[in-house]
């Protein structure tokens, strides 16, 4: 019988461990404690069908997944685990026999951050839906110490703090010295030719690491699946010492995992960096090899019996590596070799933007990682004289590997695998036809789409369980287990019943979230205005800009205008700049200086307030999404290669207020264009204007009025008393000419965020429209988006327990 067997149960096994743990009468202990032995009890009891699981998979010889992301942005996991278990219930009301609230406790956990934005965060929905599907699908990771930085707002700046995620331990994982891996960096490598004329290397490496896991359970949905996450710690390889080096040994051990890269679109800094990716990928590399071989006599088979997908390019050094293992030990030849690696690696691709394509200096790589960077070349070799045979050498300069001394690992990843997926449409078309099209002509096959989802556990059930419930009580449960019955909300959404309830429903969620922001940042909001969010990464291309000029316009018209007043809205903001990215940081001083302006005006604050709520997080998103009216996705057409922020909003209801860009396009063809607004210019536009050298931010400037106060006021001490507060902002609009297109979109912008209004004014129509939202979601939920990696990528079956 499992301490989890009825309430009664719980509680004397909780009460008991607790004390038998700290040595102490249970009512003597600290809250952390409790929160401790409840998540270890939790954990040991997924520890029951984590071994079933894992036996199941090895009885049966099932393909297995392995998930290659340098980030996943896992957020709390008490409630999630406890609602997947099916634990939840029993749990509350035995914590509320102890005199506690399973609230408290669910706070006390940190929440894991262990990425920057929405690569990371899709990483650990996959890793949701997967155990939920019953496929074997395992993530492989860093154990960074630091997680993404803790954003404070000081002075209406951004201000970083680190973010000590682990200072209460982590219940979830189990440390497993015994499966440790030596990863090894730099020195020499000697190439010699034995008695058969077989080359052969003797590596002389200068820095050694041992790489250690740290396994978490990820539980499935009501199903007995439990997959691992496993992390990686580097720890002290005690017999690889150089003589001489020891402090300067143990700190370079400890670099390796100390933090996330807290950029998402650059890579400076770079050589930690690169240490950093191919650490985790020879670890997990090594540890797939050993576990396979334990199970089947050769290497032969990998294909068939394992998938590894490369979330974006920071895993690509998985291709040289296993070639590297295959060939050096384990004897293979490299076209064998080769065959086995492009049948195993798939690569998913999750930007357009140059800058933002990974690239390393050769001499780098070179010094860093020899024996893989001879790989490298020798598949750079074959490949040009490959595309010279096909007659299309012409293209090497475009396709090549390693060209302008630099390593192109999105060109090492298509080359060294079988798939390559965008994560959107529009996305997966760009790739097709311009960023990858040389590509594209070359590999045809090779190129195909598997738009975002998000799970629709966390984000929608869990996270709003007041929601949940109300469609519970509408459609039954089905759509917990498949959530394309959602779509069965359709025929209730003109019942006025339903649209009343359900905006009472998105009322109390506004009140949670009002009070977070009284508590926290001690702003009053008016629970009856609109409530319009805007929350992720701030980045030029998003184009939180477009959103704050836009409530300039309004403050500056309202106070020139008395007989201009608009419905009540409140704005919120919440995003983290790169610590190194000026620009962003001025953007969010902006916004921040403009709240301060705004909030503080006692004739506008009754129609507007603005909140910048500090640390955007998973645990922030989880309140903050759910009580949205408008979700503002309105990044230049062509830039946000899917979203998945858009998909979270929409399953809770609120309208997107977007561009035609990443998987806003699925979300109006899921909803159509009456339960959407839909604004600006089209990627055809934008490329038209670029290609034409047409766009002239000054023509905006000198013809429309708007624009023109707007930019004026960032100069006017209108929000500053320093008129070169905002230099860069202006500098970057008019004396770069706006790469992003923000004042070309503001007119239409103004206007859609007027006709939202008045959407919004007729209360029926907006509740049916929201109502449409949920209903159109399921096809949002990752469990599609895994189902067709499974089916389509990963050729995955699910485990069969018997
Ligand atoms: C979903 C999510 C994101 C991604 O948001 P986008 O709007 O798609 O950029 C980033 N950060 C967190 C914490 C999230 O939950």
């Amino acid at each position: 019988m499992s301490n989890f067997s009825s309430k009664e149960k719980f509680v004397e096994s909780f009460k008991l461990a607790v004390s038998e743990q700290y040595g102490r009468d249970f009512e003597d202990t600290y809250p952390v404690e409790r929160y401790v032995v409840l998540g270890e009890m939790i954990r040991d009891y997924a520890g029951i069908h984590w071994k079933e699981t894992k036996n199941a998979i090895k009885k049966s010889h099932t393909k297995q997944l392995y998930y290659f992301s340098m980030e996943f942005l896992m957020g709390r996991l008490l409630t999630s685990n406890l609602m997947n278990l099916g634990l939840y219930d029993v749990v509350k009301d035995g914590l509320e026999e102890c005199g506690l609230s399973i609230n408290e406790l669910e706070e006390m956990e940190s929440d894991a951050g262990l990425g920057n934005g929405g690569l990371g965060r899709l990483a650990a929905c996959f890793l949701d839906s997967l155990a939920s599907l019953d496929l074997a699908g395992n993530g492989n990771c860093i154990r960074y110490r630091y997680g993404l930085f803790k954003q404070k707002i000081e002075n209406f700046r951004q201000v970083e703090l680190p973010d000590c995620w682990l200072k209460n331990g982590n219940v979830w994982e189990i440390w497993k010295p015994q499966h440790a891996v030596q990863v090894k960096f730099g020195g020499k490598i000697d190439a010699y030719m034995d008695y058969n004329g077989k080359f052969h290397m003797e590596y002389a490496p200068d820095f050694v690491v041992r790489a250690v896991p740290y396994d978490e359970p990820i539980v499935g949905y009501h199903t007995k699946t439990t997959n691992t996450l496993r992390l990686w710690d580097a720890e002290v390889d005690e017999d690889s010492v150089q003589s001489g080096n020891l402090s300067k040994y143990l700190n370079d051990v400890l670099a390796l995992t100390t933090n996330v890269y807290p950029d998402d679109s650059t890579t400076d800094g770079k050589k930690l960096r690169l240490k950093q990716e191919y650490f985790f990928v020879c670890a997990g590399i090594n540890q797939i090899i050993e576990s396979h071989l334990r199970v089947y006599p050769s290497l032969d088979n990998l294909p068939e019996k394992v998938a590894i997908q490369l979330n974006d390019t920071h895993p690509v050094l998985v291709i040289p590596e296993l070639m590297r293992v295959l060939m050096d030990d384990y004897n293979y030849d490299w076209d064998p070799a080769w065959d086995i690696v492009r049948r195993t690696v798939a690569y998913t691709n999750h930007t357009v933007m140059a800058e933002a394509l990974e690239k390393w200096p050769q001499d780098m790589m070179r010094e860093l990682l020899p024996r893989v960077y001879m790989i490298i070349e020798e598949i750079d070799r074959r490949f040009r004289y490959e595309i010279e045979h096909q007659g299309k050498g012409y293209l090497a300069s475009q396709v090549g590997i390693l060209k302008d001394n630099q390593v192109h690992m999105a060109h090492l990843a298509i080359v060294g695998s079988h798939s390559v997926n965008g994560v959107a449409k529009i996305h997966t078309q760009i790739l097709i036809d311009d960023v990858m099209s040389a590509f594209a002509g070359l590999y045809p096959g090779r190129f195909n789409n598997k738009t975002n989802g998000v799970t629709h556990r966390r984000w929608l059930l869990y996270s709003n369980p007041q929601l949940a419930r109300l469609i519970e009580d509408t459609i039954g449960d089905g759509f917990i287990k498949d959530p394309e019955q959602l779509t069965r909300l359709m025929v209730h959404v003109d019942d006025p019943r339903l649209q009343e309830r359900f905006m009472q429903v998105k009322r109390e969620r506004k009140e949670i979230l009002a009070k977070y922001v009284k508590d926290t940042l001690n702003i009053d909001i008016d629970i009856d205005s609109i409530f319009d969010c805007q929350a992720k990464r701030l980045h030029a291309y998003k184009r939180q800009l477009l959103n704050i000029f836009h409530i300039m316009h309004l403050y500056l018209r309202m106070k020139k205008d008395p007989n201009f007043r608009i419905y009540p809205r409140t704005f919120f903001f919440s995003a983290k700049a790169a610590p190194s990215y000026a620009l962003a940081k001025e953007i969010i001083k902006l916004i921040n200086m403009v709240a301060d302006k705004v909030n503080n005006d006692p004739e506008i604050s009754r129609f507007m307030k603005v909140v910048f709520i500090p640390n955007y997080s998973v645990s922030v998103a989880e309140i903050l999404l759910n009580a949205a009216d408008v979700s503002e996705q309105i990044s230049t057409a062509g830039k946000e290669a899917s979203g998945t922020g858009n998909m979270k909003y929409m399953m809770n209801g609120a309208l997107t207020l977007g561009t035609l860009d990443g998987a806003n396009v699925e979300i109006v063809e899921q909803v159509g264009y009456d339960n959407a607004e839909i604004f600006g210019l089209h990627v055809e536009d934008i490329n038209e204007l670029r290609k034409e050298n047409s766009y002239n931010v000054w023509n905006l400037y000198n013809n429309n009025a708007n624009i023109r106060e707007v930019i004026e006021s960032l100069k006017n001490n209108t929000w500053s008393n320093d008129p070169n507060e905002f230099q860069q902002i202006y500098n970057d609009l008019m004396l770069r000419n706006d790469e992003f297109f923000v004042l070309a979109d503001f007119e239409a912008y103004i206007y859609a965020q007027s006709l939202v209004q008045q959407m919004y004014e007729d209360r029926s129509r907006w509740a049916r429209m929201m109502l449409v939202n949920i209903a159109k979601s399921g096809y949002f939920s990752s469990d599609r988006t895994i189902r067709e990696y499974a089916n389509e990528i990963w050729g995955l079956t699910p485990i069969p327990f018997d």
